[in-house]
């Protein structure tokens, strides 16, 4: 490289960064594209000649007009154009990641960028690059990873261990704000005799189908789970004792409609039998005080026949 001539310069920086492996995008001051690598040609499906000089490099990643960070780190030092910055005291760069469209390629992928502003020798902003990174897999091996962690296996509700989180996260959020937690148990009626009919395998087919009718009384901030084998649990944030008692009825209500049918029995229908639990949180009582006020609910509604709810007295203060 001859490096005291200024266009030679240009020209090899220009043949750096066209050949880097790494997708990247250079905004002059006035937000118009002036390169667009052959690594960004590849991940966004659009081709340089399309979008150098034209300020529409927003297409190549969203349906709808949003700033790229590149245009925010512009809009944030646009004072630097007419300024210089003389020391550039801090760190101008910016740094996101997110999902994107990517209209032209057809799928969405999770992109990392970092956007860098440059400044000629007289220290005024003469671009922006912004640089791509495609994280697609590795976000969606930490999205199943998660899933694994959180899901249960066989009905894709929450499972024990997300449960215990949400639980501890909804008691200490009900005591700050002062408002009722209600929790339902809801346990299978003799599931061991169904599966002893009609097989472990018939078993499962019947906890996923209760486990899909339990969540579709759910609402947007209610956590259903399962507990353990035939056993699902329910938080119902901000829900007093008459809300929950409505929606354990419900879900005792549909799990009945569904007339699964017992194989040696066909004329007896899969029940549940629901426990209730409701407390206004405070210092004096914790959650496992909820857990242990819905088992005993639920041991009365085992007592008293199956296939029903059954509260506690009054709600625990
Ligand atoms: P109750 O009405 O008192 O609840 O009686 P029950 O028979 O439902 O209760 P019990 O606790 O005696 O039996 C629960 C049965 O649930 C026994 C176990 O084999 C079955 N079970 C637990 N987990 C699973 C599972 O994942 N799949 C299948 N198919 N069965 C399961
Ligand atoms: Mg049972
Ligand atoms: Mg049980």
């Amino acid at each position: 490289m001859d490096s005291s001539g200024a266009p030679a310069d240009r020209a090899f920086a220009h043949q750096l960064m066209e050949t880097l492996a790494i997708p990247i995008f250079v905004l002059d001051t006035t937000s118009r594209v002036i390169l667009w690598n052959r690594a960004c040609e590849r991940l966004t499906g659009v081709p340089a000649r399309d979008i150098i000089g034209t300020r529409e490099h927003w297409r190549s990643f969203f349906e709808e007009r949003r700033p790229t960070l590149a245009d925010l780190l512009l809009e944030e030092r646009a004072g630097d154009a007419q300024h210089p910055r003389i020391g550039l005291p801090d760190d101008p760069h910016l740094s996101a990641e997110s999902w994107c469209d990517m209209p032209r390629m057809g799928r969405r992928r999770y992109l990392a960028t970092d956007a860098s502003p440059i400044y000629d020798e007289r220290g005024r902003l003469a671009a922006v690059v912004e640089t791509l990174r495609d994280m697609t897999d590795e976000k969606l091996a930490q999205i199943a990873l998660e899933q694994l962690a959180t899901r249960d296996g066989l009905t894709g509700l929450a499972n024990r261990r997300c449960f215990d989180e949400t639980l501890h996260a909804e008691w200490a959020r009900a005591l700050r704000q002062r408002q009722p937690l209600s929790l339902l148990m809801v346990d299978v009626d003799n599931f061991k005799a169904y599966n002893d009919a009609n097989g472990h395998l018939g078993g499962d087919e019947c906890l996923k189908r209760i486990a899909t009718a339990v969540a579709s009384e759910m609402r947007a901030n209610d956590l259903v789970a399962r507990y353990g084998g035939e056993e699902f649990a329910v938080i119902l944030p901000n829900q007093s004792l008459k809300g929950a008692a409505s929606v354990a009825e419900r879900i005792r209500t549909r799990v009945e409609q569904l007339q699964v049918p017992n194989r040696l029995a066909p004329a007896q229908h899969v029940t549940v039998s629901i426990g209730a639990a409701t407390a206004i949180a405070s210092p004096d009582n914790g959650a496992s005080e909820l857990v242990a006020i819905a088992d005993a609910a639920l041991y009365r509604a085992k007592h008293m026949g199956r296939n029903r709810i059954s509260l506690p007295l009054s709600e625990l203060a």
